[in-house]
């Protein structure tokens, strides 16, 4: 997932890598585990790692008979971690007209979910990492159509645009050589895919954006993908199929997850 740095700079290196799994879109797609793509080197201190999450559809989660989510421990973490407060700011100006006027409080109440561990298993929520909702900003995403991060201005940034296909949401995050993060920045897709924040009656092709954010913000707080098929009751699944809301909070591997990385600090 690293690449080596060239030889004349200093030893920081900028890892570019998509954690961008094998799934897609279609309906019975043979899902496998996430892979890294690519890497990039230069020298500015800090590494930045890419992470999407897919749309799924119908078929390609398919539910066993047992909610596994309390019951699966399982979880794969990044190199990095946040500590104390991460401050993010939203720019709805492009935002999915469905979604416009309620998107804010599905993304807060997904970034508060991730600061503290708000979970379906009973565990507390206890963590001491704040995503502290910095207001309305005029910058967006620095993130590409193509799906490539184009830089870091030092703000973490929640935002809306185009996405390459079957990618849901994006998200380029900047840490540390020692795994701290710096900012975070999250695009959601304003083009192909129907968002909702109250699931509709007869819910059909639709995503939820409270499930889509709690999965970003969990690739944020340092947090990797698990296995689509292996795993399908966590929140960090590479693809999230539509109309599902169960997921909005933590299952014990995403919790545990966080515990890891809150036990680093
Ligand atoms: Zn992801």
């Amino acid at each position: 997932m690293r690449s080596s740095s060239h030889g004349a700079t200093t030893a920081a290196a900028l890892v570019l890598a998509a954690a961008v799994a094998a799934t897609l879109d279609t309906p019975g797609a043979t899902v496998a585990p996430g892979a890294p793509a690519r890497g990039a080197v230069t020298a500015d201190g800090t590494r930045v790692i890419a992470s999407a999450i897919r749309a799924g559809g119908p078929a390609a989660a398919p539910r066993p008979t047992t909610d596994t989510a309390c019951t699966d421990h399982s979880y794969a973490l990044n190199r990095w971690r946040i500590s104390g407060t991460l401050t993010w700011y939203y720019n709805g100006t492009a935002a999915a007209p469905a979604v416009a006027d309620t998107a804010l409080p599905a993304l807060t109440s997904a970034s508060d979910t991730v600061a503290t561990g708000i979970n379906r298993c009973g565990e507390p929520a206890t963590f001491t990492t704040v995503h502290a909702y910095g207001g309305e900003v005029g910058a967006t995403a620095q993130i590409s159509a193509n799906g490539r991060c184009t830089g870091n201005d030092g703000k973490s940034v929640t935002s809306w645009g185009a996405l390459p296909p079957g990618v849901l949401a994006y998200t380029c995050t900047y840490a540390t050589q020692q795994g701290i993060v710096l900012t975070s920045d999250t695009l959601l897709d304003n083009r192909a895919h129907t968002w909702f924040t109250t699931r509709p009656q007869n819910c059909a092709n639709a995503y939820d954006l409270e499930t889509t954010l709690t999965h970003e913000r969990l690739h944020t707080a340092g947090l990797a993908h698990v296995d689509q098929t292996a795993n399908p009751d966590q929140v960090m699944t590479p693809a999230s199929p539509p109309c599902e809301t169960s997921r909005r909070t933590l299952g014990a591997g995403d919790y545990a997850g966080l515990a890891a990385l809150a036990a680093r600090g």
